[in-house]
């Protein structure tokens, strides 16, 4: 049941090439065999949760069939006719030890948070999981990331691929920190990610977050050990202009999280590519989101 989705999305993707190589030509049966074997055993990893025989396998699967010949229909992948979350999850499919199950606490995390997994970047590192248990497991994970400062400030660092695209926004337009300070706006640890929730919720809040029973504070404060600020990922500004905003979008910098209007997470690719990963739209007060589509 864990890997669900991700054989869903896989199932779909391979279904889909096979159909169409059957449909292609029959001079190509011998090839084909040989690809519905590839594809039968990259299915066949998913359903294991074998990730790093999945990539390989599954790449070089999908790579191997390079949807040749004009006399076909065929459409890139990221074109076929796949439903958002699909598209999300085969995204994001590599990035997690486990693909949390809908009604979970990690799924709810997921949806509210986990839009910077799609970010494909091979400098960016990603947490295997959702959400931190302890400072132990926070610094365990900051401390294999490499960090860039972001320019005119003191103390503000991001992973140094984020920080390299927000300093390129920042030579555009002037964009200030949603503080002024500096390391509370940008990369947290799991103290001050602590702190920040009790300052605005507690454990009956925290139950509530886990039975599905509040959303809303998600948009306020990240419930302990999951917040896209640990990850380095994320920054809080002060955007009040359109020119901010784009050159924001422009440099791979999205509202992702709901209702948190300061808050700005690096997911790498240009507004014109989130369809592709399956984000929805959504405008709130004026507000453009982009949020996961779980
Ligand atoms: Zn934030």
């Amino acid at each position: 049941m864990k890997v669900f989705w991700k054989k869903t999305a896989f199932s779909t993707i391979i279904a889909l090439i096979i159909f169409s190589l059957v449909a292609s030509n029959g001079t190509k049966n011998k090839i084909l065999s040989q690809d519905i074997r590839n594809s039968e055993s990259c299915i066949l990893a998913g359903s294991l949760n074998k990730h790093q025989q999945l990539n390989q396998l599954c790449t070089s699967t999908l790579n191997h069939i390079s949807i040749p010949t004009p006399q076909t229909n065929l459409t890139p992948i990221l074109n076929l006719n796949l439903t958002n979350k699909e598209r999300f999850f085969a995204a994001i499919t590599d990035k997690l030890l486990a693909i949390p199950q809908p009604g979970t606490y990690e799924y709810i995390l997921l949806r509210a948070y986990g839009a910077a997994f799609v970010n494909h970047n091979p400098e960016v590192q990603l947490p295997s999981k959702v959400v931190f248990s302890d400072e132990n497991e926070t610094k365990e994970f900051q401390f294999t990331l490499s960090m860039g400062k972001v320019n005119g400030t003191n103390n503000c660092y991001l992973q140094k691929a984020a920080a390299d695209a927000l300093n390129q926004a920042k030579a555009q337009v002037n964009i200030p920190l949603k503080s002024g300070y500096g390391d509370s706006d940008c990369t947290r640890t799991f103290a001050t990610n602590l702190r920040f929730w009790r300052k605005y919720a507690n454990n009956k809040t925290l139950a509530r977050v886990q039975q599905g029973q509040e959303k809303k504070i998600l948009g306020t404060v990240a419930p302990p050990g999951s917040s896209q600020h640990l990850w380095g990922l994320a920054i809080d500004l002060r955007v009040a202009n359109e020119a901010q905003r784009q050159a924001l979008n422009q440099n791979g910098w999205f509202r992702t999280v709901e209702y948190d209007v300061p808050h700005w997470t690096y997911i790498g690719h240009p507004l014109d590519q989130l369809d592709e990963f399956g984000f929805e739209n959504k405008v709130i007060g004026g507000i453009s989101y982009w949020l996961t589509p779980l």
